[in-house]
């Protein structure tokens, strides 16, 4: 399989390519059902694990800062192997991603123009679910090991971050004067996520989405001149 990581598109100028991804979007497309299905699968999942959780131990709820740890280092990892790199059977993630969704937002230019247009920006529901699904062995083995609360917990924390993942970068490509989109942090947030957008910078730098912990281990974090320093500069530093 090729991988096509480094494939160029129009870095700036004028391109069409929104209107025909735009186009390309069925009529009968609902952003609504659309982000109540990706909401509604995580939810799903939380409700049935506080369904089976009985008499939770205090050391118990460490699973949840636990599980919020090893998510934000496998959205890293996943963001830059896979969404950035084009691997069989898994290589509609790359499609979707940076031949589509890259090329639409630009960090300058981050916010959707219409509601129709989250389908460039969210995860399918059926994505959400198969993120759960690839969840379970590890909840299952947390279950096993350290009991059935443990387990739910595991399930639960993925469930909550998947969807705090989607709603925070939603955050970033909706208009950003909204209550919500102005507050502080959520400005420093888009910010990180705008500079990924810089198809000079999106395959090295800025991988984390909901916080960029991971980036911060990794050295990952683009200084705000990155796509300006020579590439020499940018690899010694
Ligand atoms: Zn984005
Ligand atoms: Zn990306």
């Amino acid at each position: 399989m090729t991988d096509r990581s480094q494939e160029p598109f129009p870095l700036t100028g004028s391109d069409d390519y929104r209107e025909r991804a735009r186009a390309a979007i069925p009529a009968s497309y609902s952003p609504w059902l659309h982000l109540s299905g990706t909401i509604g699968v995580g939810v799903a999942a939380v409700a049935l694990g506080a369904w089976r959780l009985h008499d939770v131990r205090a050391v118990e709820w460490l699973a949840v800062p636990a599980m919020w740890f090893v998510s934000n280092g496998a959205e890293w990892r996943a963001h830059k192997d896979l969404l950035h790199k084009r691997r069989f059977p898994l290589h509609e993630l790359y499609d979707r991603h940076t031949p589509q969704h890259h090329r639409v937002f630009r960090e300058h230019d981050m916010a959707i123009q219409s509601p129709r247009e989250l389908k460039l920006v969210l995860i399918p529901a059926i994505g959400v679910a198969a993120i759960l699904v690839a969840a379970l062995p590890m909840a299952a083995a947390a279950g096993a090991l350290l009991g059935a609360n443990v387990g739910w917990l595991v399930l639960m924390s993925a469930a909550v971050y998947v969807v705090s993942y989607e709603l925070t970068h939603m955050l970033y490509h909706l208009p950003e004067d909204g209550r919500v989109g102005g507050l502080r942090v959520v400005r420093a947030l888009r910010a990180h996520h705008a500079r990924h957008h810089d198809p000079r910078l999106m395959h090295r730098w800025n991988f984390n989405v909901t916080a960029p912990l991971f980036d911060w281990l990794h050295g990952t974090i683009a200084r705000p001149d990155e796509a300006d320093r020579p590439r020499r500069q940018r690899s010694a530093a």
